[in-house]
């Protein structure tokens, strides 16, 4: 039974988009590409629009999308027992050649077993045969760790999709009737992983032994990158008013970034660092304010893009507004600040990352207060009267005393505003945003544990208790024991889909879930990991020699004061 509801209400999106793909099914290969988490957070992701387009202009592909339905369509859903329906077709996922989830971050991976159910289609991959869809997954949060996922997934593409797509529906076109033959070729592209070729032993403590590939199969899977940005243009191809982005079109400057702060997974997963042209990020803003009038620019290292300044200009020579996530401390120059502000940037954020010099060091993000205080300044003498800053608690080494020298850093910053003359300081806001330090993988603080819960939930209390009364601040926070699940999905290994699938069953309680498991969650979370220890995601070649992370390690715990043994 289908509900007319829900075909109405994807149809009612429909009308109120722009860039929409409709085509004929008609012989075509049909994928259903999945966000896992509704369309008003999914359509603002730049990833996810990029592989629409990307496998649309295939002519034999035919892609539609699908999300994860708001709590009220849910309800129709269950109450009706409508399968899961694309947007586009409003066709159930089962009648998909392949279904694709775009992963970007481990909260979400719950709702991809959610998604598989209302789909009708068996959750295991084990349990699936040659007449269901293939089941795939790319994005960010899977090229850091796939191996929680690998129960549900037939493969995964490890690395930017746009560089795996061509060669992947290749090997798809002409094996695609014999599903485990299918496989096999497909395990011979580079980037893609096919997790059952792959058997992993144990040691009696728990720890990886091994993880053996099958004959013929690689025993490194290489992270598929970009070499030339300018091949693949990226900027929004979809726009609607019902997203968190409205009214924007973003384009992607760069990615990766020079700066290697140790703690920053986006840095190390996607090595290198690329810039696209100037000449054509200028036609792809052209293009972009034909369609709206504000330009977001992302990339992880907007701030190292040579000619920020000259984009910016660009933007508002063409009457653009501008919008930009985060500026680097050191970037924030009166000219750079100055277009914004004309751009209608209101608000700017920053991420000194630490409140105490020690700890930024030891990060990598040594910025000194100085040059903190001065980057405020000058934010302030253009009127940017909103300030976020990021800043880590949970950090290895992190005393009660780095903690309060968040406090004591903020306290300088409203000084610093409170005492010029601002005529509009009385509506100056500082937005303190603390997240808990979740050690990911692939980085040099991979072998750190993740603070204890209790540990963070106090440091968070001292941070509250001191800004009381400040009535320019504001303190917003991830939940530690979000933060938690969030570190044992992203450092755990195989067995944990299996926590994942209980978490499932147990309606999303996680405290319930991890209670009744056989397995110590904790063991994932809370443990230093020894030198020679194999980690789950160990067989993905990011292109940096895990000796280097070593290196980076010992140098952090070296400033932190933590003894290693090498
Ligand atoms: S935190 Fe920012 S500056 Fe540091 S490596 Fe990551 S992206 Fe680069």
């Amino acid at each position: 039974m289908t509900s007319w509801n829900l075909i109405q209400k994807a149809r009612a999106l429909l009308e109120k988009e722009r860039g929409t793909v409709q085509k004929p099914w008609g012989g075509r290969i049909s994928i259903c590409l999945l966000y896992p988490n509704t369309y008003h957070v999914g359509m603002s992701n730049l990833g996810f629009q990029t592989i629409y387009q990307r496998f649309n202009a295939e002519d034999d592909v035919v892609c539609e999308r699908a999300f994860l339905p708001d709590p009220e369509d849910l309800q129709e859903y269950q109450k009706t027992k409508t399968p899961l329906l694309s947007l586009e077709s409003q066709k159930p996922l089962s009648e998909f050649d392949l279904v694709a989830f775009s992963i970007s971050f481990e909260n979400d991976f719950l709702n991809i077993l959610t998604l598989m159910e209302l789909g009708r289609i068996p959750m295991e991959s084990d349990l699936r045969g040659e007449k269901d869809p293939l089941i795939l997954a790319g994005g960010v949060a899977v090229f850091i760790n796939p191996e929680p996922l690998t129960p549900f997934f037939d493969l995964f593409i490890l690395g930017e999709g746009e560089e795996v797509v061509e060669e992947f529906l290749r090997v798809y076109r002409q094996y695609r009737t014999r599903k485990e033959v299918l496989l096999k070729r497909l395990s011979q592209v580079e980037g893609v992983y096919v997790p059952k070729f792959y058997d992993v032993t144990y040691e009696e403590d728990g720890t990886i032994k091994a993880m053996e590939p099958r004959v013929g199969v690689n025993r490194t899977v290489r992270r598929r990158w970009v070499s030339t940005l300018d091949q693949f243009p990226t900027q929004s191809s979809l726009f609607t008013k019902e997203t968190e982005l409205k009214q924007m079109a973003m384009v992607e400057v760069n990615r990766g970034c020079p700066r290697g702060c140790r703690f920053c997974a986006a840095c190390f997963v996607y090595y290198p660092f690329r810039n696209r042209s100037l000449s054509l990020l200028d036609s792809l803003i052209a293009q972009a304010l034909d369609q709206e009038g504000r330009i977001g620019l992302s990339g992880t290292a907007l701030s190292d893009f040579p000619h920020l300044f000259s984009l910016c200009e660009q933007i508002l020579s063409r009457q653009g507004g501008l919008a930009l996530a985060s500026l680097r401390i050191d970037a924030i120059t009166p000219s750079l600040i100055g277009a914004l502000k004309k751009g209608g940037v209101q608000s700017v954020a920053i991420a000194p990352e630490a409140g105490s010099e020690r700890l930024r060091n030891m990060i990598k993000k040594g910025y000194t207060e100085r040059e903190i205080l001065s980057a405020v300044q000058t934010l302030i003498e253009h009127h940017l009267l909103q300030i976020k800053s990021y800043f880590l608690i949970g950090l290895p080494s992190e005393t009660d005393e780095d903690v309060k020298a968040i406090l004591t850093l903020s306290k300088k910053i409203e000084h610093e505003i409170l005492s010029k003359r601002v005529a509009d300081k009385k509506h100056w806001k500082l937005v303190l945003s603390i997240n808990p330090f979740v050690p990911k993988p692939a980085t040099p603080f991979q072998w750190v544990p993740f603070e204890e819960v209790n540990a963070l939930k106090r440091k968070l209390k001292l941070l509250r208790h001191g800004i009381r009364g400040e009535k320019h601040m504001e303190l917003i926070h991830d939940l530690p024991k979000w933060a938690y699940i969030q570190a044992l999905l992203s450092r755990g290994d195989r067995r944990v889909g299996r926590m994942l699938m209980a978490a499932h069953q147990y309606q999303g309680n996680w405290e319930q879930a991890l209670r009744r498991s056989s397995l110590n969650p904790d063991f994932f979370v809370y443990r230093w990991r020894r030198l020679d220890e194999t980690f789950p995601w160990d067989f993905i070649d990011h292109g940096i020699p895990k000796e280097k992370l070593k290196e980076e390690y010992f140098i952090a715990m070296k400033e932190a004061g933590i003894k290693i043994d090498q």
